[in-house]
């Protein structure tokens, strides 16, 4: 992790952060976030990280206590002050500290915290792909909210690791949704099918930026909600995220996907997202 945290305006080492007990974060979760990927030390697409924090703050009625052009000054300090090069920056924003009440307080402030981690590429999973559980979804129905209550999630990838595999992709009554914490995407008959952006998914930054590729290589893509059974007969499928990139999926619940190793439209679209990131 890098040294240096931003807290509301200012850069602090991690003793000098001092967040109240009190925070609604902390108490209900009463919070949203951004992950962004840093690729030779600049941000990737912050533009459309900041579309879904503004959009995920607006839904939860939560003031962003500064503006994108004044927030990505303060980020880009902290991607220098870390000499960070290759690896990921969080950023979170909570209600603010106050009383446990659930109304709106009306004197907290919203409180930020950002740090930086130097992560290196996952060139590993890319090469080899994943090995995935189903799990039902049980989430609420903003899951297009970049929120704090990762509960689900938590849950849905334990039950995974515990059944040794990677990772979960999640399904309601069979319709298959995303991943515990990336899209999930499948090629059957040549055809890239993934779940429309709706309120049942995270409208991912990857997931926009993959599709914008499929576009520009004219591979077809229909976004549309695909069932288990879809997924299990496809010719191929990958999830896409923030830390992950385009990870082929390899196996589903023991049943391997298509030859069992990843597929041309996989490999295709990972050779076009390094492209994108100017490898
Ligand atoms: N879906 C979920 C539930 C996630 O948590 C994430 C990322 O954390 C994604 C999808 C992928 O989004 P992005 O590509 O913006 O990282």
């Amino acid at each position: 992790m890098g040294s240096i945290y931003l807290y509301n305006n200012r850069f602090l080492s991690a003793e000098e952060v001092a967040i109240s007990p009190e925070d609604r974060g902390y108490y209900y979760g009463d919070g949203i976030y951004e992950v962004f990927r840093v690729y030779n030390g600049r941000l990737f697409e912050p533009g459309l990280h900041f579309d879904r924090l503004e959009r995920t703050a607006a839904g939860l009625r939560l003031n962003l206590p500064m503006d994108r052009s004044a927030l990505l000054e303060k980020l880009e300090e902290l991607v220098l002050r870390n000499r960070l090069n290759e690896g990921t920056l969080y950023i979170q924003f909570t209600r603010g500290a106050a009383p446990r009440s659930l109304p709106f307080p009306k004197e907290a402030e919203p409180s930020l915290m950002a740090y930086t981690t130097e992560v290196a590429r996952p060139v590993a999973a890319m090469e080899a792909g994943i090995r995935a559980k189903t799990v039902e979804d049980i989430r609420w129905l903003h899951c297009d909210y970049k929120t704090l209550n990762l509960l689900p999630n938590v849950l849905a990838k334990q039950e995974a690791v515990e059944a040794g595999t990677d990772d979960a992709i999640l399904h309601r009554g069979g319709t298959v949704t995303e991943c515990s914490a990336s899209n999930i995407m499948i090629v059957r008959d040549g055809v890239i099918l993934t779940h429309p952006a709706d309120n049942l998914i995270l409208h991912g930054v990857t997931r926009a930026v993959v599709l914008r590729l499929a576009h520009a290589a004219e591979l077809a893509v229909l976004e549309r909600p695909f069932t288990l059974e879809e997924l299990l007969g496809a010719d191929e499928a990958f999830i896409t995220g923030t830390t992950v990139e385009v990870t082929p999926v390899v196996s589903v619940d023991g049943q391997a996907i298509g030859s069992g190793a990843a597929g041309p439209v996989t490999r295709r679209l990972q050779r076009d997202f390094a492209a994108a990131i100017g490898l």
